[in-house]
């Protein structure tokens, strides 16, 4: 058996099987390549507008930064002096972007994301609009 991607005989107990349309069989050393590849490639999940809203909701956003290991919270305080208010806030490495590399609940969001395009597809809802940066379309799996 040969690897169909570089070529080489194959050993016995190392094939990978990806199926992206049709199902090929590669070497671990390709295997690692794909994996390291569909890392990367960024793709966009079509989801229906409820679900869209749903993503974009500040409640989501409350709840998952909520939980983040990441987000600092900062106190308000008073200055007695100018009378100046210094509302408390959070501090966040991403900017709150669930869609950044930098946000520790990224994975999360897209598990999410992933869901809700499953329930539109149950539902049979027309998905019409798109969530960006997601990389777990699924199309390649190892
Ligand atoms: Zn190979």
């Amino acid at each position: 058996m040969k690897c169909a991607i570089c070529g080489k005989n194959m050993p016995q107990d190392g094939v990978m099987v990806i199926d992206c349309g049709t199902k090929i069989e590669i070497c671990p050393k390709c295997t690692s390549i794909v994996e390291e590849a569909s890392r990367m490639i960024k793709t966009e999940t079509m989801v229906s507008k409820p679900a869209h809203d749903y993503l974009e909701s500040d409640e989501l956003k409350e709840a998952l930064c909520e939980e983040c290991p990441w987000n600092k919270y900062h106190e308000g305080y008073f200055n007695y002096a100018s009378g100046a208010v210094d509302p408390p806030w959070h501090e966040c490495p991403a900017d709150f972007d669930f869609r950044s590399d930098k946000c520790a609940m990224r994975d999360r969001f897209f598990e999410i994301v992933e869901l809700l395009a499953e329930a539109d597809q149950i539902a049979g809802m027309r998905k019409g609009n798109k969530i960006k940066g997601g990389d777990t379309d699924g199309s390649i799996e190892l």
